[in-house]
Formats: C-alpha cells, structure tokens, sequence
C-alpha cells in the first residue's frame, strides 16, 4: 500500500509570509542592524532547517539556536551564514564549535577560560558572544561580577565578538526591569569600551523590543524568533503601537472523520462532560493533544469549521477532538477545519488558542507534534 498523499493533520507553513515578516524586521532596524534570525526549538515548530534555508535565500547572515545539536542540524542541512548557540555548551559538545562553525554564547569565567583553552589547544581563534546577566537571573555572567576584565586579558585564542543580554519583560511597560536591564548592559559595555573592548556585535533585543520600539535596545544586532513567525506579543501597560506588521507563518487543519446528530442529553467524549443541550449535529477530528491541542481546550476552545467558529465539545482526548458543527451541518468527513488560521473572514490565532488554554502562544507553536505533517507553500 502506498502511504496516503493527503495528511489528516497538517501544517502549512508559508514561504511568502516568514519572508515578509523578516522585511519588516529588516526595515524597521534599518542597514546598519545586524538580524540573527531565531530558529531554536526547530523554528517554533515551522521546521528549522526550510525555515533557515528561506530566510538564508533571502539574505540572513546569522542564525540563533539553543545548542549545539540544533546548530550542527543547520551545517548539515548546508546553511552557510553564522549561528550562534545561545543557551550553553556542555563539556561534550565542545568539540562540535569549530568543526560546525558554531558560534557559542558563554556565560562565565569558566566558560571564557574552557573555551580559551578549547581555541589555543585547536591552533585557531574561537569568535564567542559573551552574555551578560542584566536583571533576568537565568543564563549569563552576573553584570557585577569584577574579574570580567581580567578574564578577558587573560585570553589568548577566544575572540569576544558580541557582548549580548535577554530582557525577562520587554512587552510589560507597567514595569521597569527592561529599562533597568538596558542601564546594567550599558554600564557594563561602557566599562569594557574604557578598557579597550569594544565587541562589534552588542545585542539584547528580541521580537518584543523590536516590535514595540525599543531602539535603545537594539544596539548593532537583534536576535528576533516570535516576530519571524507572525506574532507580536500583547503588550502590558503604557506601550507605545507595534512599529511592525507581521502575520502568522503557520495555519494548522485537521480533517473531520466523522459527523453524527446527537440527541438532547448526550454525553460527549471521556468522562461525559459535556452533556449535549439539544440535539446537535458534531464532527469528530483528527487531532488530539497528541498533535498538540492542548488538553485544556476541552469544552472551551474552537476551532474554524465551514468558515464558522465550531466550539470543541467534551474533553479533548490523544487523537481526537470533538466540535460542535451545528452551524455547519453542510461539513462532511474527509473535509478539513481549521485549529489556526484562516477560513473567509474568519481566523484564529495562536494568541487566541494560547488565551483559552491558559498558556503563550510560544507554548501553542512549539507544541505542535512532529507527528503533524509540515507543508511548505510559496
Ligand atoms: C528565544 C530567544 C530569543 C527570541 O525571542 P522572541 O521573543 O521569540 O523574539 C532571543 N534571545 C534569546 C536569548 C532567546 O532565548
């Protein structure tokens, strides 16, 4: 038997549409920005490696991931352009730096040191972006910690080409911590230019402190992921209006497999929690958590059905998600509906499914199976 040409659950992830959100990005920081494109987490889900080649097509120098086996994935799949590990490279992943042309973020003392001795012991210089920890307490050398400088004229074969942080709160304008984070970053970069460092590529910006504006932010590089794919985070507070337009990457269908009419009173679904409030006619579809709806869209989230919201009845279970078609009793099994993007006028969102399962829309695109097949259109 031959495997089936159309896929029950699939994604469709647009060419034309990651490109434009890049321009954007591009024309919002201008010639002089250096944009490393985030394709961690295989790209939010979209796939990193057609993600990387699209954009690489269309002229991105740089790539961020989060280890090193996502960076090798990239130099095997044939991407030339720069790519820098941001979170962390454990002593056995060392020895795939040069090889691969990684470019790691380090985050101590001890890193500078291990990779100086890594660059001298292989005979050639290892460029490294040192990160610093501005205000979020996770990854990065602590900004106060006083033997930076020291450490860095200890150095004899790594290279700092970057001096980078991560904000905790870039859309939250109810707070300071971000302002509080770009004094700690300039501080420290004002000390390091006294004493004669001057890293050429200095970044803390990703897609919140793109999308909104924050130019003091951007230095000479950003490091945007959510933007690339279609999504400006909502912001908390006094924000000023999103300087860029994106739209989603991704649409997300699945088909119905079967439609039935339920009698007044029937239970739908594991554990009968929806009891059916008169007859009504449900499509049975071919997604379940173990594609990535999220369990606690059960009996609350929707989906788009004949181009009309279809609530998802009962709860959702491994495989299979029941919806409400009553409003379009037309829909047939075979026919495909809608978890995220557009049908006519209307269209749902991840931001929309993330807000009904308690969760972020990150969360909504990265849990996207891989079991969920990837389409890629123009
Ligand atoms: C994920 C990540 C980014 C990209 O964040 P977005 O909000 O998706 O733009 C940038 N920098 C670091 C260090 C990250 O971990």
């Amino acid at each position: 038997m031959n495997r089936p040409v159309a896929a029950r659950c699939w994604v469709e992830i647009s060419r034309r549409a990651l490109l434009e959100n890049f321009r954007a990005v591009r024309r919002a920081t201008g010639d002089g920005i250096e944009v490393a494109a985030v394709v961690k987490a295989d790209a939010y889900g979209h796939g990193a490696v057609p993600m990387a080649r699209w954009l690489e097509e269309a002229g991105a120098r740089w790539f961020a991931v989060s280890s090193v086996e996502e960076g090798v994935t990239l130099r095997e799949a044939g991407i030339r352009a720069r790519i820098l590990v941001m979170a962390g490279v454990l002593s056995y992943e060392e020895e795939a730096l040069a090889p691969y042309r990684l470019t790691p973020a380090l985050h101590s003392l001890g890193d500078l040191e291990r990779m100086d001795r890594l660059a001298a012991a292989a005979g050639r210089p290892l460029d490294f972006h040192l990160k610093l920890d501005t205000g979020m307490s996770r990854l990065g050398l602590p900004a106060s910690e006083g033997k930076l400088l020291e450490a860095l004229a200890g150095l004899r074969a790594a290279r700092m080409e970057g001096l980078m942080s991560h904000f905790a709160s870039s859309a939250d304008y109810a707070s300071l911590q971000t302002d509080h984070q770009v004094e700690v970053f300039q501080t420290v970069a004002a000390a390091l230019e006294r004493a004669g460092w001057r890293p050429p590529l200095r970044h803390l910006a990703s897609s919140n402190a793109l999308a909104y504006g924050r130019r003091e932010a951007w230095h000479t590089m950003v490091r945007p992921g959510h933007v690339l794919y279609g999504y400006v985070s909502p912001a908390r507070g006094e924000a000023p209006p999103a300087i860029l337009s994106v739209s989603p990457v991704l649409q997300w269908r699945a088909r119905i497999l079967l439609t039935k009419d339920l009698p007044e009173g029937a239970l739908i679904g594991y554990g009968g929690t929806f009891r059916a409030p008169r007859p009504m006619r449900i499509a049975v579809v071919a997604a379940g958590y173990a594609d990535g709806v999220p369990h606690r869209l059960s009996n609350k989230g929707r989906v788009l059905a004949g181009g009309k919201p279809a609530p998802i009845v009962g709860t959702v279970s491994m495989d299979l998600t029941t919806i409400d078609i009553s409003r379009s009793p037309e829909l047939q099994a075979g026919d495909a509906v809608t978890l995220l993007g557009e049908e006519g006028d209307a269209r749902l969102d991840a931001q929309q499914m993330a807000r009904q399962a308690g969760t972020i829309s990150y969360n909504i695109l990265c849990g996207i199976r891989e079991r969920v097949r990837r389409i890629y259109v123009d």
